[in-house]
């Protein structure tokens, strides 16, 4: 089949190898050359297990391309998806812009029977918008158009999204037209052991429940992190309670652990938006509020501990950071907590010398410049060496490069001998006898009780 995917960032180019790895045609398109020629040049331009040998295979393959220039693939695709962001707006509503933009494209190249199928995650009611474009330019067209839109949500995860997409635990298809569903029945068939994997529902129904499962998901995550801080407050391990709550079938393991917040380009801004979506249909959702507001917190939480044990005046003072992405297995550094820590440590005065396998080049080309000019910030070429001279070692994000490190080496190395350990990675009793003073998120050290409320961050 042919295929034009619009968008070739995380979620549209996965989607367009995956598809092509499956013996489709495809053409993923972006309005970015440099990325365009990056591509074409075998280069995917961030980073994602598995992704760029899929692509160069199906390039060589002829089963994949790349385009600037959207008009041949939209004109001769059976399938256009749309794949570009939604960033959030400064209100946190979802910027739908891109979509729309996309949607224009489409409607002035498309074929009298296209299907339209967006998997950018975007606010109820996108894709009936999306259908009206294409209306209306069938109309300016003198088309007797066809054309159907598919509401396809992408459930992928960043570190993980090749293996996520050619085997999900789900797709989800809001559809209005039998003929459409058939074709993206057929078209993901390969993906799925089993039609219950399919879900079809409405175009409303399939945007909400997008929203609906980052939410939920980002509600584990926010419910851990306060029980965390109740356990420091009672002296209760957070990891028992993780481990006894988790064994409960109705409960589950995952999304369970305390650490500094959750990060990255979804979770946030889509909490956001739907925050935004219950403040336009007049609906209070005061779960999520609260969900959105303890994470923003607990980004300040690694702060709050260096702030209780050094002050808020850390001139002088010099920290170690391991971890810059939002997560393991990725170099995107959206909304990373390693972010908030940092720009918080460089405020009130300190130097920090950070490591991260994978997202150092991406920082230096996003954070900004003075941070890295003013020496201020330094990266460094290997964990041991970012901690060397350090007084507090702080853990964001759990690379498994960082989960048994050579104690004794950086005990040596550091100057101070606190350990934050934002991620809940090390063994607390382990790590006190090798002579650490250790911190993690609600490991139940009541005397080493981090000063987490907003008002006591550090200062400058
Ligand atoms: P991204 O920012 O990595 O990529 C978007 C791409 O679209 C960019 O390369 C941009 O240049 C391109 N683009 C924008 N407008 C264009 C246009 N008019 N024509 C051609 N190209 C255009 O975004 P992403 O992370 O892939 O996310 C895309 C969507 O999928 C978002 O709505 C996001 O919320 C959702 N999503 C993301 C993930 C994830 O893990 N990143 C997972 C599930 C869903």
């Amino acid at each position: 089949m042919n295929i034009a995917v619009i968008g070739c960032g995380y979620v549209g180019l996965v989607t367009g190898a995956c598809l092509a790895e499956m013996g489709n045609n495809v053409t993923c398109i972006d309005s970015d050359s440099q990325k365009v020629a990056q591509l074409r040049a075998g280069q995917v331009p961030f980073f994602e297990p598995g992704l760029e040998s899929m692509v160069q295979g199906n390039v060589q393959r002829q089963r994949l391309c790349f385009a600037t220039e959207p008009g041949p693939a939209i004109a001769a695709a059976a399938v256009v998806f749309i794949a570009v962001g939604t960033p959030a707006l400064a209100h946190g509503g979802a910027d739908t812009r891109q979509v729309f933009e996309a949607a224009e494209t489409v409607g002035r190249h498309m074929q009298p029977d296209c299907i339209v199928a967006s998997k950018s995650t975007a606010p109820v009611g996108t894709a009936e918008r999306i259908r009206s474009i294409l209306d209306r330019a069938a109309r300016q067209r003198s088309m007797t158009s066809a054309h159907e839109v598919v509401a396809n949500p992408e459930f992928l995860r960043e570190g993980s999204a090749v293996q996520d997409f050619m085997r999900p635990d789900r797709v989800v298809l809001g559809v209005q037209d039998t003929g459409a569903e058939r074709l993206m029945r057929g078209l993901y068939a390969p993906f799925v052991h089993s039609h219950e994997q399919l879900l079809v529902m409405s175009l409303r129904d399939a945007e909400l429940t997008k929203y609906a499962a980052n939410a939920m998901l980002a509600t584990r995550i926010s419910f851990m992190n306060e029980m965390a801080r109740l356990c420091d407050a009672l002296g209760v391990d957070v990891e028992q309670l993780r481990r006894g709550i988790g064994s409960d079938a109705r409960i589950g393991q995952k999304y369970l652990n305390a650490g500094c917040g959750y990060g990255g380009s979804c979770f946030p801004k889509d909490v956001r938006a739907l925050l935004d979506m219950g403040l336009q249909a007049r609906t209070d959702l005061d779960i999520l509020a609260a969900v959105a507001h303890v994470n923003e917190v607990q980004k300040q939480w690694a702060a709050g501990v260096i702030a209780g044990r050094f002050g808020h005046r850390l001139q002088g003072r010099r920290f170690a950071v391991w971890g810059l992405s939002f997560k393991p297995g990725t170099d995107d550094l959206r909304e990373a907590p390693a972010l908030a820590v940092i720009s918080d440590l460089l405020t009130a005065g300190a130097r920090v010398s950070a490591h991260d396998p994978v997202a150092m080049p991406r920082a230096l080309r996003e954070w900004p410049q003075q941070w890295f000019e003013s020496g201020a910030l330094q990266l460094a070429v290997n964990p041991l060496d970012a901690v060397e001279g350090a007084d507090a070692l702080v853990l964001m994000t759990e690379w498994k490069l960082f989960r048994a490190p050579d104690f004794g080496a950086i005990r040596r190395s550091m100057r101070g001998r606190l350990i934050v350990d934002g991620r809940n990675q090390y063994d607390p009793a382990q790590l006190r006898n090798l002579g650490f003073d250790y911190v993690g998120v609600g490991r139940g050290a009541r005397d080493a009780m981090p000063e987490t409320s907003a008002e006591t961050t550090l200062a400058a």
